[in-house]
């Protein structure tokens, strides 16, 4: 297998030297830019696996790359990793919504960034997807929580149980793609469609809802601070320590 080869956008000279140390000495590539407009033009050309990008850059900023990275031709599906200032809580919902794949504030801890890479890199791996073959049905939690959108029907330990429509497209949602954030905006868009009258607020109740019939595998549906919420991965806990 060849390395993954990270592209790290960062204009702080101290922390993209600091990322680089870090992904240099677990196994990947790296290359460094300082600006949104060589971002732009590197993701392109050098198509790597991963970009790291800081929000806050001198000319394009973060959230405009995001969004000029994914109207690409190529490279628009490139795995991104947002690093923002804390408390720039609606530039990481932002960034969310425009694709980013998950975020880290500032200051951040490198083996937690670490973490976050490999936890992305695996999710993109085609084995996470392996039910393709079987897009109707899946499994979760060890096998004791199956999702058939099919038949509309959620089993618990091979039981059924009874949820609102709402409820069900909510988990059938979050649960799609384990770890990954979504923001309540998100959800009420997969859920209801645009034409929506579903309200933050209602997100949050439905998802207390949904918690309870989930019964022990309820906390899997973890609330993301300031952002929304995420299905959290079993394995992904025991990384991100
Ligand atoms: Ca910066």
């Amino acid at each position: 297998m060849t390395e993954s080869f990270l592209l790290i956008v960062e204009d702080e000279l101290e922390i993209a030297e600091l990322i680089d140390f870090h992904a240099n000495r677990d196994g990947y590539e790296t290359k460094i830019v300082h600006s949104g407009r060589t971002a732009l033009e590197v993701i392109s050309q050098d198509q790597p696996d991963l970009m790291i990008l800081d929000l806050m850059l001198p000319d394009v900023d973060g959230l405009e790359v995001l969004r000029r990275v994914r109207r690409l031709e190529k490279g628009n599906d490139t795995p991104i990793l947002i690093v923002s200032a804390k408390g720039d809580e609606s530039d990481v919902v932002a960034g969310i919504e425009l694709g980013a794949d998950d975020y880290v504030t500032k200051p951040f801890s490198p083996r937690i960034l670490m973490a976050r890479i490999r936890n992305i890199l695996r999710r993109r791996n085609p084995e996470i997807d392996a039910g393709k073959n079987d897009p109707d049905r899946f499994s979760l939690c060890g096998g004791n929580l199956v999702i058939d959108p099919g038949r509309h029907v959620v089993t618990l330990h091979g039981d059924q149980i009874e949820l609102t429509l709402t409820e069900f497209g909510m988990l059938q949602y979050l649960a799609a793609r384990p770890g990954f954030v979504r923001t309540r905006e998100q959800i009420i868009s997969a859920v209801h469609g645009r034409s929506t009258v579903l309200s933050s607020r209602t997100v949050d109740v439905h998802v207390t809802a949904l918690r309870r019939k989930l019964g022990e595998f309820g906390d899997r549906i973890e609330t993301v601070r300031g952002v929304g919420y995420r299905f959290a991965e079993a394995s992904e806990r025991v990384i991100d320590d």
